[in-house]
């Protein structure tokens, strides 16, 4: 290459193991890899969640109650506090000339090391009033001059996400220096490009995303960094697609074949009109001889499942075989014994695989797979598995596709010469936002529940009247009825009960913003050890004071698969009658027999995730009750949380949900799951995703393969961002 020198060791430092910055020691590195960080590349784009404007300084007399500022001042006494067994806080009196405020810091003892009397400290927070003083629970933390690293310099201070190993101010250092590493890094966006859209500079943009001057200079960086995201999808989707296309035949699908009568047949219930419609509109997409992309969206409990099973059976009776992925072991296992059951009795051979199948078993079913003596394998990521061969799929079936990112949709395609995909989600997506996101695709909708005159009711309560739920509770156990109590994902609730029983109330709101973003939604590997203690202790709780009498048991994501498998069992033959469960629940399960959903800490979730969890009530012919409890007391929370009572349908919520440009949300960025897409949110960047994807096509028309020396940059990126290509690099 004619790079510089400087510039292509800059460039290739990005892919560098991201122990070679400054400051990441082993411990460290260990650290950032439970952040997803690995290489350089990883750390320069591990974004800050949010930003604090340092700019808005106030004084101790000044703050005003309820609102968010900076204070500085002088640490007059730091002390550790052991209110309790396990729980460990750190309080700080902080003076300035007109005043003092307490700071509480919960569970970042560490803190009692940094900080000494005497330090000038900077914290940034919600204040509120409590015992007759000013109070900051868990604000962000800086000592000024002394301590460690190089003190702020500019006056927006990025918050990055961290650990409890590594906090945001070491992040921010860390990332500081990673940034020093890929000085004079290439700019793989063409000129022209740039210039269009008067983009900043690849090193400028990653600089002022972590560091800005202003909010707005943020604002700038983050628009060339989403454009880039997005040039890079639209690229990949479409050459994934004139892949898929080349010389390859599709099979024109046989269907109304025995298979897919028999399937009719043995369903135990009549399809509702948009049931059938969606049925006919697949069926006809799979008749054709070219590679289809459709989509199915539902809400959830709308049936989307057995209409797949039609496609699913269509297949089978074209003699070929098909492939439904799932998103999580729960829901996988739930398809195989259900849908599966269907399937079988119309002469469909199923078969399940998931990352808990003992390997002599695994290896059969992928040889009988190989073989073509199975029609229908269903299963978790482990169906991406390279040992997973088929003979000849030609149907892809995705459920849930919003959590699985375009590289495990390509890489599940890529098992067959030009297999259809279906896509099912109960995410609402804008039809010209799906087609830049999907390329072609066609779309059926079904808008009603089979069972919609079933009433379902959802309440908010305040903390204090959460009586009321446990009550309504009682009346189902006692109908011989199922509940469902879910707790918050985040740990913070714990902290936040724990303020409490120590007879300080700390703010949840300020706890929650402070240390962790709007709860987004998350895979089953992101539950943490709190969350587990959480949910453990209202488990604990509800069986010893509020149910003796019925058997309430536990569900979270940091339990084994056999372990959730047995609960989950327990819990659909009516062995258990309270679930305590994380949001392992979430996606798709179905006990027709529960009919109360208690959800605690309930503004810590998004509108999409309540509306998703609350989908597990109602499925029956019973009415159903949901509480959401919470103890917020911000306008913003509640103002969300009242939609879930006007409303029962997602797409109105997510349309509310939009309204209030809250980020992440609904198909914000872990939703969509790719590797590549780390900033971008689809909703908020539609028109930099129809900037992008009309520029890709533009690309792609004069260098179909990105071949120019112009565009081979480009081709690198997209290829490290989508294809999951590990790259070599110093
Ligand atoms: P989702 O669209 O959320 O995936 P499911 O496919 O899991 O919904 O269906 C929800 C529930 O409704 C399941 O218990 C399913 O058996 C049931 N169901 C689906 N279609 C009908 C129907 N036409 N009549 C009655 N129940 C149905
Ligand atoms: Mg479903």
């Amino acid at each position: 290459m004619d790079l510089p020198i400087d510039r292509e060791k800059a460039t290739l430092a990005l892919d560098g193991p991201v122990n070679r910055v400054r400051l990441v020691s082993p411990a460290r590195a260990k650290a950032l890899e439970k952040l997803g960080i690995r290489t350089v590349r990883d750390l320069v784009t591990h974004f800050p969640r949010s930003y604090i404007d340092l700019s808005s300084v106030e004084s101790c007399a000044s703050a005003r109650i309820g609102e968010t500022c900076t204070i500085r001042g002088t640490v007059h006494e730091i002390k550790l506090k052991k209110p309790r067994y396990n729980l460990k806080l750190v309080e700080i009196a902080l003076v300035d000339g007109t005043g003092i405020i307490v700071v509480t810091a919960f569970r970042q003892p560490w803190l009692m090391d940094q900080i000494k009397a005497g330090d000038a400290v900077a914290v940034s927070g919600k204040v509120t009033f409590d015992y007759g003083y000013k109070r900051m629970t868990n604000p962000f933390i800086e000592v000024i001059g002394g301590g460690e690293g190089p003190a702020l310099t500019g006056t927006v201070v990025p918050v990055h996400p961290a650990t409890e190993k590594l906090s945001a101010a070491w992040v921010r250092r860390i990332v500081a220096n990673g940034l020093e590493e890929i000085r004079g890094v290439f700019d793989p966006l063409p000129l022209g490009l740039r210039l269009r859209y008067r983009l900043m500079g690849r090193q400028a943009a990653l600089t002022a995303i972590h560091f800005p001057a202003t909010p707005a200079e943020a604002d700038e960086a983050r628009r060339r960094l989403v454009y880039e995201e997005l040039l890079y999808l639209e690229l990949f989707l479409m050459q994934e697609g004139a892949e898929r296309a080349r010389d390859r035949e599709a099979v024109a699908h046989i269907v109304d074949g025995p298979r897919v009568a028999a399937f009719a047949g043995a369903l135990p219930f009549v399809l509702t009109g948009e049931q059938e419609r969606a049925r006919d509109d697949i069926l006809g997409v799979l008749a054709a001889p070219t590679a289809a992309n459709h989509m199915l969206l539902g809400d959830v409990g709308t049936g989307k499942t057995v209409v797949a099973g039609f496609a699913l059976a269509a297949a089978a009776d074209s003699g070929c075989q098909a492939m439904l992925l799932a998103p999580t072991e729960v829901l996988a296992r739930q398809h195989a014994e259900g849908l599966g059951a269907l399937l079988e009795a119309a002469g469909v051979g199923c078969a399940l695989l998931t990352g808990s199948t003992a390997a002599p078993e695994r290896a059969s079913i992928t040889e009988r797979f190989a073989a073509g003596e199975l029609d229908v394998l269903i299963g978790t990521h482990a169906l991406l598995s390279d040992d997973v061969r088929p003979a000849r799929l030609s149907l892809a079936v995705i459920d849930e596709q919003q959590r699985f990112g375009v590289d495990q949709r390509a890489k599940l395609l890529a098992k067959g010469e030009a297999p259809d995909a279906l896509y099912l989600t109960a995410t609402p997506i804008p039809r010209t936002l799906a087609l830049a996101l999907y390329g072609n695709l066609t779309l059926s909708y079904i808008k009603h529940r089979p069972h919609d005159a079933v009433s379902r009711t959802t309440r908010v309560l305040p903390r204090e009247l959460q009586g009321e739920a446990l009550d309504a509770a009682r009346a189902a156990l006692e109908r011989g009825e199922q509940v469902y109590v879910v707790c918050p994902l985040v740990g913070k609730g714990t902290e936040e009960r724990d303020g409490k029983a120590a007879g300080k109330r700390s703010d949840a709101d300020a706890a929650g913003e402070e240390y962790h973003p709007a709860v987004a939604i998350e895979g089953e590997a992101d539950f943490a050890d709190d969350d587990v203690t959480a949910a453990t202790r209202e488990a604990e709780v509800l069986q010893k004071t509020t149910f003796p009498d019925f058997t309430v048991a536990l569900l979270h994501g940091a339990m084994g698969t056999e372990a959730k498998r047995e609960v989950m069992e327990r819990f659909r033959d009516g062995a258990v009658d309270v679930l305590v469960a994380t949001t392992v629940i979430e996606v798709g399960v179905d006990v027709p027999n529960a009919t109360v959903m208690i959800v605690q800490d309930a503004d810590r979730f998004g509108l999409a995730q309540l509306h998703q969890l609350r989908g597990r009530v109602g499925r029956g012919t019973k009415a159903a009750e949901v509480f959401l409890v919470s103890a917020s007391t911000r306008e913003e929370s509640l103002a969300r949380l009242a939609a879930m009572e006007t409303t029962d349908d997602g797409f109105e919520l997510a349309a509310f949900d939009l309204s209030l440009r809250r980020e992440g949300d609904i198909l914000g960025n872990r939703q969509h799951g790719a590797s590549g897409l780390k900033l971008v949110n689809i909703m908020r960047d539609g028109a930099i995703i129809e900037a992008a994807h009309a520029d890709a096509a533009a690309l792609l028309d004069i260098d179909p393969n990105l071949e120019e020396p112009d565009h081979r940059a480009l081709a690198r990126e997209v290829r490290i961002a989508f294809s999951g290509e590990v790259v070599a690099g110093g």
